[in-house]
């Protein structure tokens, strides 16, 4: 029998960006121990296809397509989850993107579109969210996605490290407003995962093997390695933990 701390029967979590990824590893995660699922994308076919294999598993799923970026398509979703009857007590802001281009070539749009995606995003989402939780007084958990990003910096990703930096230190704010309204947010940085978002560095042979000596654990991380530590920071078991991010990164931070 597993442990009641890490039970989450009864709740219902939001993960954003989990049409497929990391996301979709979460997802399944958190439904596996009791919560009922929302999932978000904006590809409405990949959308279905992540619901159907997880409702085929058993698991009981919504959709709530929306872009992550867009203030007025957040509000409006969760107007229409407030009217489906649907209560967020867990939001994983997990969506983001990649963009890999030097400094000098970046151009304000891009820098603009990565911040976005991946911390205004958090915001944007952690608003609606918590607002409810406030409002409900029902407590409530936040994760955030960061990186290996916010703490080092790597060439070429430049407005991707400055969110996931930011991811780091918006957890902190939350978690400086929000704790006292029983919310706990806290934050997962992944280090390198087989995801579609690493495809082009996946079938690089000289990105794989410095991936494999960089790292301890000497592989790739699955889309299903952050799903412990998202139960974990789900449930009862960090009721007291806050303002937090947590490496599931094989070892890669812990070593030069
Ligand atoms: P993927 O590219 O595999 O998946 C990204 C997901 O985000 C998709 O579901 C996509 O939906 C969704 N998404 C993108 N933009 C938006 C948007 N504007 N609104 C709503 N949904 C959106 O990425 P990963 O699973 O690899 O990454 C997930 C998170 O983990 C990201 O925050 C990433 O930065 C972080 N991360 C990933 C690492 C890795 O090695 N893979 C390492 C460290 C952090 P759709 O299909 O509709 O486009």
């Amino acid at each position: 029998m597993s442990h009641p701390l890490f039970n989450l029967s009864g709740r219902t979590a939001l993960v954003t960006g989990s049409s497929r990824g990391l996301g979709h590893g979460i997802a399944e995660a958190l439904a596996q121990a009791g919560a009922r699922i929302v999932l978000n994308g904006i590809d409405l076919e990949r959308l279905a296809q992540s619901a159907e294999s997880l409702r085929g598993k058993g698991h009981r799923v919504d959709t709530a397509p929306f872009d992550v970026t867009d203030d007025a398509a957040v509000c409006a979703a969760f107007e229409q989850l407030d009217s489906r009857g649907i209560a967020v007590d867990i939001l994983v802001n997990n969506a983001g993107i990649q963009l890999r281009k030097l400094l000098v070539d970046l151009s304000v749009d891009e820098w603009d579109k990565v911040l976005r995606t991946n911390l205004t995003s958090a915001f944007l989402v952690g608003r609606e969210a918590a607002r409810r939780m406030i409002a409900r007084q029902s407590g409530g958990k936040v994760i955030n996605i960061g990186s290996l990003t916010s703490e080092a910096a790597r060439a070429t990703v430049a407005p991707y490290t400055a969110a996931k930096g930011g991811i780091k230190m918006l957890t902190r704010a939350m978690a400086a407003e929000w704790a006292q309204h029983g919310i706990q947010a806290n934050a997962i940085g992944p280090g390198y995962m087989a995801t579609e978002m690493n495809t082009a560095l996946l079938q690089n042979p000289e990105f794989d093997a410095w991936v494999k000596a960089r790292t301890p654990a000497r592989r790739w991380g699955r889309p299903d390695e952050l799903g412990g530590t998202a139960i974990y920071l789900a449930s009862a078991a960090s009721d007291y933990v806050n303002g937090q991010i947590l490496y599931v990164d094989g070892g890669m931070l812990a070593v030069l």
